[in-house]
């Protein structure tokens, strides 16, 4: 008998994780070492946890093994809450949910939200998850433009065109995945106004919001826009090099007499994945209330500065290749010059570095972009590591030059 996938997964797509990780997983059990340039995943590149989180952790452990409230357990909440009122954002207890990563979280938060065929604003490039999450939930993602001549700013013209009567909600991630770009004031209020004009949820990923390079500030979305539904996603994975703790938070911020019926449904999913792990969010208060070590990592002579500052430099050395100086996060987002190289198939590209140099990277399409000009590498490795990969990967797009 054939057991066939359902339907529902017939547009599911998350290909950080896809088939070309297959084949790398499938050469590293056949003994070769790749370097692995695909996931932000700070602690396999020597990125520590910070002391005070793993003390708690470790403290907690041995006690927290029962199961939580579904909604988090309340210190955990409470500084959730806090955290976010001393930014001046009205949050009650009730209005944060605790989950295993952002990512349970934005799922839980879209099969709450939509209704087949409904409609999500989702950027181009994006976080698949996003556009993943929305079509599972049956809904419709629909991409909207970021401009790379323009830092990778979302094209609010773009936005309001591809709005109809079906469109729920409008998706933000900033400090960007894939692109490090970082919105301003004026951007941040330009897309709280569409939402505003249109009657949208804004759902705002913060989750890099304190891995900022040079002058780039960041404040979350719902200071900007009190009066809107702002569903805030933030967590522990980055900030704090913790991916694998799976520990992050969604706060309902912004008019809650509006939404009961959506919190209900929300309290509905918490309750059915009867809680997140419970020592991970025993740490959330130790992260958020105590020093902010990140900032060791990107201010000046800070390795993740250092290491951005190596990747754009040696990138945008290689012939045909530009790159948008990320201002956040762990990753570039080249594009490779159509005129100089012949791409057809970014798949097929990534696929064939990873099988001559043992590196593997994400091609642009699997972040929604809509052609085979880009790919994303993450800026985690330390700078000689760093330094070396992209050199190779240089050497290795020459065989690409159209000559
Ligand atoms: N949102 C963005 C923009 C991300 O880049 C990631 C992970 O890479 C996530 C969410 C998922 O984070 P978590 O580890 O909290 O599930």
């Amino acid at each position: 008998m054939q057991v066939i996938q359902s339907t529902k997964l017939a547009n599911v797509c998350y290909d950080i994780r896809g088939p070309v990780l297959e084949e790398a997983m499938r050469r590293e059990a056949a003994g070769h070492r790749i370097l692995k340039l695909n996931i932000g995943n700070p602690a396999p590149f020597g990125f520590e946890c910070p002391p005070e989180i793993l003390e708690d952790l470790l403290r907690t452990a041995g006690t927290a093994h029962g199961y939580g409230d579904s909604k988090g357990i309340l210190p955990a909440r409470r500084a959730v809450m806090q955290h976010y009122q001393t930014q001046g954002i009205d949050l009650d207890v009730e209005d944060v949910f605790l989950g295993n990563g952002v990512s349970e979280l934005i799922q839980m938060s879209m099969q709450a939200l939509l209704n087949d065929g409904d409609e999500v604003l989702i950027p181009a490039p994006d976080y698949p998850l996003w556009t993943a999450a929305v079509s599972l939930a049956g809904g419709t993602p629909v991409h909207y433009r970021c401009d790379e001549q323009a830092d990778w700013m979302p094209d609010l013209d773009d936005i309001e065109r591809r709005i109809t009567d079906r469109t729920r909600a409008l998706v933000v991630i900033n400090p960007n995945n894939p692109t490090g770009a970082v919105y301003d004031a004026e951007m941040m209020r330009g897309l709280t106004d569409i939402a505003r004009r249109h009657g949208l949820v804004v759902c705002s990923d913060e989750i890099y919001d304190k891995i900022l390079y040079d002058d780039a500030v960041h404040a979350p979305t719902a200071t900007y826009a009190p009066d809107l539904l702002v569903l805030t996603f933030n967590g522990l994975s980055k900030a704090y090099r913790v991916a694998g703790y799976r520990s992050g938070w969604l706060a309902v911020c912004g008019p809650k007499q509006d939404a009961r019926s959506y919190l209900e449904g929300l309290t509905i999913l918490a309750n059915m994945r009867l809680c997140a792990n419970v020592p991970a969010q025993h740490i959330v208060a130790t992260a958020l209330g105590g020093r902010q070590s990140i900032k060791d990592l990107i201010l000046p002579g800070g390795r993740l500065l250092v290491q951005r500052d190596t990747a754009y430099e040696l990138l945008t050395q290689i012939p045909g290749v530009t790159c948008v100086k990320p201002k956040g996060a762990l990753y570039a987002f080249p594009r490779l010059d159509p005129k100089v190289h012949k791409i057809e198939d970014d798949a097929r590209f990534v696929l064939d570095l990873l099988r001559a140099e043992n590196i593997l990277l994400v091609q642009g399409t699997g972040f929604n972009w809509p052609r085979p000009d880009h790919f994303r590498i993450v800026t985690l490795l330390e700078k000689d590591g760093l330094a070396d990969a992209i050199t190779r990967i240089g050497t290795f797009l020459d065989g690409y030059r159209q000559r």
